[in-house]
């Protein structure tokens, strides 16, 4: 593979920087009404404390597209503008201060109209991401590999590409998604060997919190460990800062990015002698600000956890009435049970970095 993520060109979206030797960055997506600016603004501002680094919005209209300028104002990350068939949108989100569009050029209408919005786009050094999915592979595509495929996919990103190239612009992101997991990361390696254009990676569709999460983890896991992928997206038909959790555990679990505190806790067993499930979740939120990068573990019984959690800086092992605090698998001390949370939160409050 020639066509690693650090070898891929350099982009600016806005003030961030993907591509290169840059950080793979995470994106989401509002599931707002773009134009309702006040309730699309509050969600971008939830995912940006969650960890969001790029935000797309949906631009269906456009009274979508003029709420850009007014979103934008107010928030702190750049900027997507999602546009499919209509290309004065693209035009017009981009006149906005969109700092991206994402346009499937199949769908946007005649050379001309694709010209019209390249030109605007080179005017304003806007980049543009080609996006291609699985469901809107074109007709000759279809016939010339038997339906969809990899293959297809990737040709058919590659032709879009070579379109915009054509007209004289090369500040480009690829995006090629399929619900077919695997197939998604057939079509990955098939199109990093054949493209210089930072790759925003996602599987498309992957469906509730649940199996969403699965999908996205094993497809983008792959991707990402080959050396493929620029930006990520995990795509959940749910609350989208649910997307941003995910994307970040799958690449702090990849080792592509470091900081905040792991929790780990045991699987429970017959030994397990309080509510682990509820006291992981505590300390899974409670942990959540806390801007430290180590492992902390919650365990289910004071007989094994300690040596259970020898591999976490620090620990807490829950018994009957009473509890252990650990560190680096040595107990430190015990507290009654209901103090276990709060001695925890002390600790690591007063943990020396
Ligand atoms: S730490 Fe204790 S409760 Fe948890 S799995 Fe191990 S033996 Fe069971």
């Amino acid at each position: 593979m020639d066509m690693l993520r650090e070898k891929t060109r350099e982009v600016r979206i806005g003030d961030v920087l993907i591509g290169g030797g840059h950080s793979v960055a995470i994106q989401s997506m509002t599931n707002t009404k773009t134009e309702d600016v006040e309730a699309t603004v509050a969600q971008i501002l939830r995912l940006e404390a969650a960890g969001c680094e790029i935000i797309r919005c949906a631009v269906p209209a456009m009274d979508a597209a003029y709420a850009l300028k007014e979103i934008k104002r107010q928030i702190h990350i750049p900027l997507v503008a999602d546009i499919h068939f209509d290309y004065r949108l693209a035009i017009a989100a981009i006149e906005n201060g969109a700092d991206k569009i994402r346009i499937n050029p199949g769908n946007i209408g005649s050379r001309e109209r694709l010209q019209a919005v390249v030109e605007k786009a080179k005017e304003y050094l806007v980049p543009i991401r080609v996006g291609v999915n699985s469901g809107s592979l074109e007709k000759p595509l279809l016939e010339k590999y038997g339906g969809v495929t990899a293959e297809g996919i990737v040709e058919s990103a590659l032709d879009k590409v070579r379109m915009i190239e054509e007209m004289g612009y090369d500040n480009l992101v690829v995006s090629i998604k399929s619900s077919d997991v695997m197939m998604c990361v057939k079509a990955h390696e098939l199109i990093a060997s054949r493209c210089p254009y930072p790759l925003h990676v996602g599987i498309t569709e992957a469906g509730t919190v649940y199996a969403g999460n699965v999908k996205s983890s094993v497809g983008l896991g792959i991707i990402l460990h080959e050396g493929i992928g620029n930006t990520i997206r995990v795509s959940l038909t749910g609350d989208p800062l649910e997307e941003i959790k995910t994307a970040k555990l799958i690449l702090k679990t990849l080792g592509l990015r470091r900081g905040g505190i792991e929790v780990v806790s045991c699987p429970t067993c017959g030994r397990t002698q309080i509510d682990l499930i509820g006291l992981a979740n505590q300390v899974e939120n409670m942990v959540a600000d806390i801007p430290l990068d180590i492992k902390v573990a919650v365990m289910g019984c004071v007989v094994n956890g300690p040596g259970e959690a020898k591999e976490a800086d620090i620990g807490i092992a829950g018994g009957i009435g009473e509890g252990l605090l650990i560190r680096k698998g040595e107990i430190v001390k015990k507290v009654k049970e209901e103090e276990l949370l709060e001695t925890l939160r002390q600790e690591l409050l007063n943990w020396k970095r």
